[in-house]
């Protein structure tokens, strides 16, 4: 059996003016053919094909990957479609297509990238070749999607292992090869758009749903049952939540599913709706009262790993204005800062504006502070990140900043920002020295939870804001809930 493999993946926050570009990808790699596996094996969603492909022959295409940002380039964009074009030509025969995307990637003039990267593959292959799509659960899942594929799966869980998708992926689309089975797609778009202070699988309403997809897996005629939570930052014309189920040859039972699961969601859209995120210099008080550190302020609108640019300076001046002394963690995306405290260079004394680069979310914010460090900023994150595949990362050129209690890490290219221990520990700075650690993500608590005290959400403004009722939606699908009374 031989099997195609195509991994390229993008999630995209139109409410972050600034264009994703091939060189976001190339920071994180754009592997080809054999690189693929040399690179992947073990790692991520291609690694999970990989241990679930057994004694398949796999041929690998391409794997390419982006941190979270604005739209991706139209030049992005037909590079894909070209390198899916040539990649599948050069294939020869094939029997199945493990087709890895995020499923929430748009590009300048085109609101569904997934959707049309399905649709060539198909073109490409013919109807008889399956083709099974394996996709973030953030996803907007669309008609052009749905139509292409031969089967779709979904993460499991928030935070995500991408591994486990890329395994039961490829297991399904070995299963309908082996097997010969027919499936059969029911799918329902649900018209939620809400925040992501409940989007953790392991909890809350999110739990319900998602163990209630897993109940309906352990029927036999039942392929996969998945829900998409849609990310709410993607502005486009089919956008709103969804789900999928797939049969062997079922479609009534499909039907019957899909509505149970949409009729779930829809009936704790209030319970979707709680917040846990506290005013802003709330947040910090009670940071800098706490017993005993690390504790760690969830910057939420300026989720970088939510597509927002790391550019908010509203944490870091909350802390200056309240004259809070307790040691802090801040990361901060920002070229033109990070240019200008290299040329300063270290041990130098600085006053400049700092935040509000990209986004018009922010205001510059005027301060004086000392440069600790200047740095290359290539690091390898593979040994704290095995579930995703990202782990080699370029953060460009990077600035330790010190400016009253704050520590600041400026990078010049988007990414991680300091969601990640290892990346202070890069740059020589322990963390758990530290009584505050300002992380830029709603979600992804896990790699500082082992040196963790507390999580506080801090309610921020920003592109990855849990405040979805004020973002200037224009393409959305209306009515949608809660945006409009249904
Ligand atoms: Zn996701």
């Amino acid at each position: 059996m031989r099997l195609a493999l195509i991994h390229i993946s993008q999630e995209t926050n139109d409410f972050n003016p600034v264009p994703t570009t091939l060189a976001d990808y190339v920071a994180y790699g754009i592997y080809e053919g054999q690189e693929v596996i040399d690179r992947l094996t073990g790692r991520g969603q291609v690694g999970g094909h990989l241990a679930a492909a057994g004694g398949a022959e796999t041929v690998p295409i391409i794997r390419a990957w982006a941190c979270a940002g604005g739209r991706i380039t139209r030049e992005a964009f037909d590079f894909f479609q070209e390198k899916i074009r040539a990649g599948l030509q050069a294939a020869g025969r094939i029997d199945g297509l493990a087709l890895q995307l995020h499923g929430a990637c748009a590009a300048e003039g085109i609101d569904d990238v997934e959707g049309a990267q399905a649709a060539l593959c198909r073109e490409l292959l013919g109807p008889n070749v399956p083709i099974v799509l394996g996709l973030d659960h953030h996803a907007n899942i669309t008609r052009q999607m749905v139509d292409a594929c031969t089967a779709i799966v979904g993460h499991r869980a928030q935070p995500h292992d991408q591994f486990d998708t890329g395994q039961v992926g490829t297991t399904v689309l070995m299963r309908i090869i082996n097997e010969k089975l027919r499936p059969t797609t029911a799918w329902r778009k649900i018209p939620l758009v809400t925040h992501q202070e409940q989007f953790l699988t392991a909890q809350g309403p999110m739990k319900r749903w998602f163990d209630r997809a897993r109940e309906m897996e352990s029927d036999p005629r039942v392929l996969q049952a998945s829900n998409y939570p849609m990310q709410p930052w993607l502005d486009v014309a089919e956008g709103g939540w969804a789900t999928i189920v797939v049969t062997d040859n079922d479609q009534a039972l499909a039907d019957t599913l899909a509505d149970e699961l949409a009729a779930l969601a829809w009936s704790m859209r209030e319970a979707f709706m709680q917040r846990t995120a506290i005013a802003v210099d709330d947040a910090v008080m009670a940071a800098e009262r706490a017993p005993k550190g690390v504790v760690v302020l969830s910057d939420t609108g300026d989720t970088v790993f939510g597509g927002a640019a790391g550019d908010s300076n509203l944490i870091l001046e909350s802390m200056l204005r309240q004259g809070t002394t307790s040691p802090a963690l801040i990361p901060l995306i920002s070229p033109t800062a990070a240019a200008r405290l290299t040329e300063a260079g270290e041990g130098a004394e600085v006053t400049l504006p700092l935040g509000g680069d990209a986004t018009p979310f922010f205001t510059p914010l005027s301060v004086t502070g000392t440069v600790r460090k200047v740095a290359d900023g290539r690091l390898d994150l593979t040994a704290d990140n095995q579930a995703d595949s990202q782990g080699e990362i370029d953060m460009g050129r990077t600035v330790i900043f010190e400016v009253g209690p704050a520590t600041l890490l400026i990078s010049t290219l988007r990414g991680v920002a300091g969601n990640l221990p290892s990346v202070w520990r890069a740059f020589g700075i322990e963390p758990t020295e530290y009584k505050i650690a300002v992380v830029k993500t709603a979600s992804n608590f896990q790699f500082f939870a082992p040196i963790t005290s507390q999580v506080i959400r801090v309610d921020t403004r920003g592109p990855g804001q849990s405040d979805v009722m004020t973002l200037p939606w224009r393409r959305l699908p209306r009515p949608i809930w809660p945006l409009d009374p249904i």
